[in-house]
């Protein structure tokens, strides 16, 4: 009630209007005595239930249904993208990696691994980074299998992660193996989530050497700004070693980081 006056004063507000505004703060304030209480009589299950949808970023914008590549960063600029986790080995190694560099990326997340850690997903959009659905099952097939299939794999990752986030926005979609339909793509674009792409693959899945990954992702930067790495899928130490040379060598190149564009 203090904060509201006192920001009435700074922003020079009548007195009368101070009345209105201290009236407005006491009526939410009784709405969100009113809210805990709710929370404080219902189950565990039910508050939570409730949490999530008050958390619940409402009605997203639809977005370009087009495979976006670009930065949203001007300049010479790439975008970290990382896939198949999150894995409770790999996921807080490639998230040390990134703070080291300060360095922001997007997670592409599959929706059981996100909804069995959801502490991995809270500390991913915690430190700054943001959220892709990578599906329920990971079918690179999935392109040639009926719309229900496709809407379910999407729809139900998207809710998953998002649960698992607190509410934070999936804000893009990629197709495992990039297997992306028109259909998918608009249905994606509808939920708010950008069909995301890739131009260069780091290979850090084919079991090369970290040194082989690093010349992989050296030699193809004309190729375009967004890169591909993996936390999840197997052991990932190559990925976190070769990220840890990669980043601060990319940064004496005069590159800076982004988030592919929306
Ligand atoms: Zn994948």
């Amino acid at each position: 009630m203090r904060d509201g006056i006192g920001m009435a004063r700074r922003f020079g507000m009548q007195s009368g209007i101070i009345g209105v505004a201290a009236a407005a703060v006491v009526s939410l304030a009784v709405a969100g005595t009113l809210a805990f209480g709710n929370f404080g009589s219902a189950s565990q299950a039910e508050a939570e239930g409730v949490g999530a949808k008050a958390k619940r970023v409402a009605p997203v914008a639809p977005v370009d249904s087009s495979i976006g590549h670009a930065s949203d960063r001007p300049g010479r600029s790439l975008n970290i993208t990382i896939d198949d986790g999150p894995d409770p080995v790999w996921t807080p190694k490639v998230l040390d990696v990134l703070k080291k560099y300060n360095v922001k990326a997007v997670f592409c997340m599959i929706g059981p691994q996100a909804e069995a850690h959801p502490d991995l997903v809270k500390k991913v959009v915690a430190a700054g980074h943001k959220l892709c659905d990578h599906t329920i099952s990971h079918n690179t097939g999935m392109d040639h299998q009926p719309e229900s299939y496709q809407s379910q794999q999407i729809l139900d990752a998207q809710k998953m992660i998002e649960d698992a986030a607190g509410g934070a926005q999936v804000e893009y979609y990629r197709a495992p193996g990039g297997a992306f339909t028109p259909y998918s793509r608009q249905l994606a674009a509808k939920q708010g989530m950008r069909p995301l792409g890739w131009n260069v693959d780091s290979k850090d899945f084919e079991g090369g050497t970290v040194e082989r990954i690093k010349a992989t992702v050296r030699g193809e930067l004309p190729k375009g700004p967004t890169i591909l790495f993996h936390d999840g899928g197997g052991d990932r130490s190559r990925t976190v070693d070769a990220l840890d040379g990669l980043l601060p060598w990319l940064q004496q190149q005069g590159y800076g980081f982004g988030f592919p564009k929306r």
